[in-house]
């Protein structure tokens, strides 16, 4: 039997890495179980793209909480860049999101009158779209400008939260969690394919592999598998100074080491067929996201025929039924906490997701902070059957 700690967090992903980290910096002694690597789920795949414009973000304590984790980004780089000596490839950077079409004009338009209130941005016409970036494709209707926005590598972001959290005395044990120990109503520990540990809080941050733990906790964790492609180009001309979206060609990025990443497929306007709704990850990359990914980079940025195709990466989301995070305990159970099913917004969320975590289980698991009334798992205490079918095609990208 392994030494008893105060946490057992469960997966090494970018959500289980910040929790383990912030948890460290207030002296908790955590384990942090994994059965493949750090990075190894979902969070290799993301592009890094911190940005409050898409549709995920409701108006009042979603978008705050996507506007406190942003905020919590430049701390936290630094404060991981200088305890691991790694870049991460942060970048500030205002954004553009494109309206080609006028549908994608309308939902911008829209979105901004309640957006505006929380976030410096405005409308600006095609013309002056061409000013900041004269390759974009002529045919485009204007853009909404804003300012705040950035995108880091998110694989060097999840290694750095984990070597710090190392650094600070997380132990961290290359094992697979097989179950959750309970007394009574409270989990004790984790079963795993190796030792037991045993703990006073498990933290269930195992991404789309969450729901296994359901059984156990005799309650449901509905977190589906949304697939994604994007491709990373080498592209000769000049760097984009802005980090590029639009509601139905996804993001293109100009990232720090050179690359230029594009995609990314998955949700509102990809083909139902291709929507990936299985119980695990599929890595498997296929062209007809590639052709597709590459022709919606064309239609934006038209010299992108000449780019060159480095790498194409796959992987799958932990997709919510409502694409809203599962964060805070289990009713009815004592020693557990869910953070899971962030959908399209793990990286984004991982700083605020971790910061609620640690203020509630430093507090002794006794009051849930209201910033996460929004996220509790009791949302889904009477879910029998999760559309995940429907919540996919939702997703911005
Ligand atoms: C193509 C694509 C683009 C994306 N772009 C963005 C983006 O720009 N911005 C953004 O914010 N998000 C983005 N995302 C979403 C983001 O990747 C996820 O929301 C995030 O990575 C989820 O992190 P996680 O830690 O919950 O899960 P994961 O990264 O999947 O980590 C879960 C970990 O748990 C481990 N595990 C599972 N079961 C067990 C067990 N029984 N025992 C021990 N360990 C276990 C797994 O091995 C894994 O390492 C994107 C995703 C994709 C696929």
């Amino acid at each position: 039997m392994a030494e008893k700690v105060d946490v057992v967090v469960i997966g090494a992903g970018a959500i289980g890495c910040s929790i383990a980290y912030y948890l460290a910096k207030e002296g908790i002694k955590v384990a942090l179980l994994e059965r493949e690597s750090f990075g190894s789920g979902s969070t290799a795949h993301a592009t890094g793209f911190i940005s409050l414009l898409g549709t995920e973000f409701t108006p009042g304590p979603s978008f705050q909480f996507g506007l406190d984790s942003y905020h919590a980004f430049p701390k936290l780089v630094e404060e991981l860049e200088s305890a691991t000596g790694m870049d991460l490839l942060y970048q500030r950077r205002p954004s553009l999101r494109l309206a080609l079409e006028e549908s994608e004009e309308k939902l911008i338009k829209e979105m901004m009158v309640w957006q505006q209130e929380h976030v410096a941005m405005h409308w600006i016409t095609a013309a002056e779209v061409h000013e900041l970036e004269p390759r974009l494709t002529p045919s485009l209707i204007g853009a909404v400008y804003e300012d705040e926005s950035a995108q880091l590598d998110s694989y060097r972001l999840n290694l750095a939260l984990g070597a710090a959290a190392e650094k600070l005395g997380t132990q961290t044990i290359n094992r697979k969690v097989t179950g959750l120990i309970s007394e009574g109503n409270r989990i004790t520990g984790v079963h795993t394919d190796g030792e037991d540990v045993l703990c006073d809080t498990v933290v269930v941050s195992a991404g789309l592999w969450s729901p296994e733990f359901q059984k156990d906790l005799n309650f449901p964790i509905p977190v589906g598998a949304l697939k994604g492609e994007r491709v990373l180009l080498k592209y000769a001309g000049d760097p984009l100074q802005v980090l590029i979206s639009s509601p139905k060609r996804g993001h293109m990025i100009s990232r720090l080491d050179g690359f230029l990443s594009v995609g990314s497929t998955g949700g509102r306007d990809y083909d139902q067929d291709q929507l990936y709704q299985g119980e695990d990850m599929d890595r498997v990359t296929t062209e007809t996201a590639r052709l597709e990914i590459m022709q919606r980079a064309i239609d934006v940025f038209p010299d992108l025929e000449n780019a060159e195709l480095v790498e194409q990466l796959a992987g799958s989301r932990p997709l919510s039924p409502d694409r809203v995070p599962i964060i805070g305990p289990v009713p009815g159970k004592e020693g557990v906490v869910l953070a899971t099913g962030h959908t399209t917004k793990g990286i984004h969320l991982a700083p605020a997701t971790a910061q609620v975590v640690t203020e509630y289980i430093q507090g002794g698991c006794k009051q849930v902070p209201s910033s996460i009334d929004l996220f509790l798992p009791a949302r889904f205490a009477d879910l029998t059957n999760a559309d995940f079918q429907s919540a996919g095609l939702e997703v911005d990208e």
